[in-house]
């Protein structure tokens, strides 16, 4: 599967809002965000703003699609995929589809804050060094299910970036779905979080509406 791999702090800037795809950078004043609030591109470069635009119904439900796609890290395919397989649960399609999303490894990694961001956790879980239930997998887009042990594996346990993030575990929000044993550097998948217990911005239901019109 594809991925987007050109600069990333123009993506937050595309759409107006910090997005955190960077990892400890985005704690610090080299933030691009904080320091260009323009629009990347040739209008960023004369200085127009991204809060002066209007969109009109679409623009505002194609920018919102944008911007859950790009906070999980998806290809256009791979993420309506996942709006497809929403649709065919039982349910509220929106709340579906960010539990599917939520429930994918590379994001579950970078949940319990072992890796300080989702693209990082992708990689981490790429390279082999988790694994879930004892069994090694390199897969970002497996899917948990209650009860489901991530474990960071035994030679892969003196990384520094596993050790580096624990330690800054402070910026890493407590779920109460998710729970981390940090001494064993494991993690265990306890619920299938509601909507309510996703700390999220993205306004699931106009992403709904962009794929239903
Ligand atoms: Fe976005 Fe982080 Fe880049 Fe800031 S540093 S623009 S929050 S990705």
């Amino acid at each position: 599967m594809g991925r987007y791999i050109g600069p990333v702090c123009r993506l937050c800037r595309r759409e107006d809002e910090k997005l955190y795809l960077k990892g400890e950078r985005c704690f610090t004043d080299k933030c691009a965000f904080n320091n260009r609030p323009t629009l990347p591109g040739q209008r960023g470069k004369f200085g127009q703003p991204i809060r002066r635009r209007k969109a009109k119904d679409y623009g505002i439900r194609l920018r919102e699609k944008q911007k859950m796609r790009t906070i999980y890290g998806l290809m256009e395919k791979q993420f309506k995929n996942y709006f497809q397989k929403a649709l065919r649960m039982k349910g509220q399609t929106g709340e579906n589809f960010l539990q599917l999303l939520e429930r994918r490894l590379d994001n579950i990694v970078y949940r319990l804050g072992f890796a300080p961001s989702r693209r990082a956790a992708r990689q981490l879980v790429r390279h082999g060094h988790f694994l879930v239930n004892d069994k090694r997998v390199n897969v970002p887009g497996y899917l948990l299910k209650p009860g489901d042990v991530v474990r960071v594996r035994e030679k892969s346990k003196q990384l520094e970036v596993i050790h580096e993030m624990l330690k800054k575990r402070g910026r890493v929000r407590e779920l109460p779905w998710l729970q981390l044993d940090k001494a064993h550097l494991e993690g265990r998948l306890l619920s299938i979080p509601s909507r309510e217990e996703i700390p999220t911005t993205v306004n699931e239901h106009l992403v709904v509406e962009f794929y239903s019109r």
